[in-house]
């Protein structure tokens, strides 16, 4: 019989009932140290007292309102990513996949009222996720994920994993962008290299392309700059947010420049709950904290701090880890045994990591985690992988 939940998920036969910063208390009342963020989601952590404060305070006064009337919420949390990024405007989502929509939407009427509604397509790249949309399963293209729901929507073009040649090749007079996320996180956490991502913005230039970043799960702080294409040192023309941004609270955007925008006149998109007053309120208060330049600066810190255990560990367990990549905190470690069973050796030790594509185990952590966090992270990994060792 089907059980009462649609059974997508093979989940963990973990429980939780309470959050405190980096940490995750089971019904059992075992205290997990939670290197995975509900998928790098919960930024600031569990339970943070300014996030909470924000969700109850606007929840005493006003849940939601329709986009037909003007949310000062939402005003002042456009008014902060405006500020701190390329953008010049944002609309609000509350997930990922609906980022990726809109991004695709943007794109292809940005062109239409060019005059030039053939450019359409959109290049990607292998090992990519943009969420379970019909335009995100097409973007991304992999079989995991479109077989058996077909037709899909046209218009995406896949490459291999950093094939700047192929890019060249494959850009016609229907192309209209190049999506990519700086860091892939589901792929395995693979960094785009800055010179990478340069050579794309240089490409986008000279073709009159459109450049649409997947920053859903390396934006937000998470690799120790407010966005992660800031390390490359160029902006794209709209780019995809979500996760972290809300804190755990359901909350994306789409932010662009005023030209990529400029196709979006009202009425070409709309959301019911997107940019509601719960949501940006909480929006804020992450913004307030991920967007201080102190805040980053420790971000980067304890990010040094952890990648430099973590490469002593993954020399120590040679036949268990073989490579620690990533970005700040979103740090991936490539496993020689199973990914999924270090993960599931890493519950055994109260220790929670998220399984990828490409044999690795993500380490998103909350971005406020400790030093001691991090020293208790280490020596988790540590007992695990001797566990695994000695099995
Ligand atoms: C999680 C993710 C998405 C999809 O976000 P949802 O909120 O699950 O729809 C899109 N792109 C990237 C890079 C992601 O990590």
């Amino acid at each position: 019989m089907i059980p009462s939940v649609l059974p997508t998920y093979n989940r963990a036969p973990l429980e939780f009932v309470k959050g405190e910063g980096a940490w995750l208390i089971a019904a059992d009342g075992r205290r997990f140290l939670d290197l995975g963020s509900g998928i790098a989601v919960n930024a600031l952590g569990h339970a943070h007292p300014a996030l909470v404060d924000a969700l109850t305070a606007q929840a005493q006064n006003l849940w939601h309102v329709s986009n037909l009337y003007h949310i000062p919420q939402q005003q002042a949390l456009a008014d902060k990513l405006v500020e701190h990024t390329f953008a010049d405007t944002v609309f609000f989502t509350n997930s990922g996949t609906e980022a990726c929509e809109l991004a695709v939407k943007m794109a292809r009427k940005y062109f239409y009222d060019k005059d030039q509604p053939e450019r359409v397509e959109i290049i990607t790249f292998d090992g990519s996720f943009h969420g379970r949309s019909s335009a995100g399963i097409a973007a991304a293209g992999s079989e995991k994920m479109t077989k058996g729901f077909g037709p899909l929507l046209p218009g995406f073009v896949h490459l291999a994993f950093g094939d700047l040649d192929g890019v060249t090749n494959a850009i016609s007079e229907t192309t209209a962008a190049i999506m990519i996320e700086p860091v892939q996180g589901e792929g395995g956490i693979r960094v785009v290299p800055d010179a990478e991502l340069k050579a794309l913005r240089q490409i986008c230039d000279e073709n009159g392309l459109l450049l649409i970043l997947d920053e859903v799960q390396c934006g937000v702080g998470r690799t120790g700059k407010l966005f992660a294409h800031e390390w490359a040192g160029v902006a794209p023309d709209i780019m995809m947010v979500a996760k972290g941004i809300g804190g755990g609270f359901p909350l994306g955007a789409v932010l662009a420049t005023e030209e990529a925008a400029s196709g979006m006149t009202a009425g070409t998109h709309g959301s019911t709950y997107g940019g509601n007053p719960l949501g940006c309120a909480v929006g804020c208060a992450v913004m307030d904290h991920v967007a201080d330049p102190d805040f980053l600066a420790e971000v980067n810190r304890k990010a040094g701090l952890l990648r430099q255990k973590l490469e002593g560990l993954s020399a120590d367990h040679p036949e268990i880890f073989e490579e620690v990549r990533g970005s700040g905190l979103m740090l991936g470690l490539k496993c020689k045994a199973a990914n999924i069973d270090v993960v599931n050796a890493g519950y055994d030790n109260a220790l929670i990591t998220v399984p990828a594509a490409d044999n690795v185990i993500r380490l998103l952590p909350p971005l406020t985690l400790t030093d001691e966090d991090i020293a208790e992270a280490v020596n988790r990994l540590d007992k695990t992988a001797a566990q695994i060792e000695s099995a």
